[in-house]
């Protein structure tokens, strides 16, 4: 698996739902996402034009975004993604709450 070197632009790409490029010219592919034991993820994208493969590092919840997720939780709000924004709700994995589009825990429950 190979690691890309502009991940915090590509990051933000993928957030946004934009399409992300390729080193190799092309874009990315999302193939998924997999979680991580410490609240991190990490996604595995392969390129359009030379099907290689290549993952990027989804950092853990920052403290900020923890907070704006418990403090919906508190309001009786059904908390949404602090990073891909509203529409994007957050779903209980064990005992985490989880973004399906970032992998991110972002909340015990
Ligand atoms: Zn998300």
């Amino acid at each position: 698996m190979l690691q890309l070197d502009n991940e915090k632009q590509l990051l933000k790409q993928y957030y946004a739902g934009q399409q992300m490029g390729s080193p190799n010219g092309g874009f990315l592919i999302l193939l998924g996402v997999r979680h991580a034991g410490d609240g991190s993820a990490v996604g595995i994208f392969e390129c359009s034009v030379s099907s290689l493969r290549y993952e990027l590092v989804i950092p853990k919840a920052t403290r900020t975004e923890r907070k704006k997720v418990r403090d919906a939780i508190d309001d009786g709000e059904d908390p949404d993604c602090p990073r891909h924004g509203s529409g994007q709700r957050l779903v209980r994995a064990g005992k985490d709450l989880v973004c399906t589009g970032c992998g991110v825990a972002y909340a015990k429950v």
